[in-house]
């Protein structure tokens, strides 16, 4: 099963792609924490990527095509894996269509998270992250159990530099422009499925499940 997760920033992508992920119990795979894992260990990737993901911007395909193409070829990747913020141009999508065409085999389904601008923006102001295992929380609508904590990992969250307000507006033209003909192109392919991201997270599994058939 290979499962790519459309949405804007802040649409709830990853919180989805990680039900999945335990549901079918294949890898969730995020190039936001692989680029953050690196940018931590202070790898030359990790700096490469920061200045562009600071300002809101998009990384490079180049950087990202190759550390998404090293990762999926990894073991744990022969059942499947769900990505999560990969393509997110129609390049990358062309890219990876290609080389899973070389291995005969194919993405099985893309589901988008449809989110209103308005309600992503509260959403990523809200926001804090564990640097450390990738969880996500809002102070709000997800509060983690302690103030601060990670319910996952015990680690402190923090607000994203690229959650900043005026990153964050960024962020949404960047997606408007560069991300989503994404929809237009699975679509294409019949394999897009669509859910509404408002609703409540505890029914988002289901709501995925009923999608796919
Ligand atoms: P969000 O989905 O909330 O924007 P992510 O953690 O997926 O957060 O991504 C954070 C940042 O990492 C993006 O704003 C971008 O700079 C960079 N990034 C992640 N995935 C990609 C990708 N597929 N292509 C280019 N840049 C990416
Ligand atoms: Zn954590």
């Amino acid at each position: 099963m290979k499962i790519i997760m459309l949405g804007a920033p802040g649409a709830g992508k990853g919180t989805r792609a990680a039900m999945i992920a335990d549901y079918f119990n294949i890898p969730h795979i995020s190039t936001g924490d692989i680029f953050r894992a690196n940018i931590k260990n202070g790898t030359q990737l990790g700096m490469e990527a920061k200045g562009f993901m600071d300002q809101g911007l998009l990384v490079p395909d180049e950087l990202t095509v190759k550390i998404l193409l090293d990762r999926v070829a990894a073991d744990d990747c022969r059942e499947g894996y769900i990505l999560d913020g990969f393509p997110r141009t129609i390049p990358q999508a062309e890219v990876l269509d290609q080389e899973l065409v070389k291995m005969g085999d194919k993405v099985d389904y893309a589901i988008d998270v449809d989110v209103p601008d308005d309600v992503i923006i509260d959403r990523m102001s809200g926001r804090r992250a564990c640097l450390k295992c990738g969880a996500t929380f809002h102070i709000a609508h997800v509060p983690p159990k302690q103030e601060g904590i990670c319910d996952k990992c015990g680690a402190e969250l923090i607000q994203r530099a690229d959650d900043a307000p005026e990153t964050v507006k960024n962020r949404l033209t960047v997606y408007h422009e560069q991300t989503q003909p994404l929809i237009d192109f699975y679509q294409g392919k019949g394999i897009l499925k669509q859910v509404s991201g408002t609703g409540a997270v505890k029914d988002a599994l289901q709501d995925m499940l009923a999608v796919l058939i």
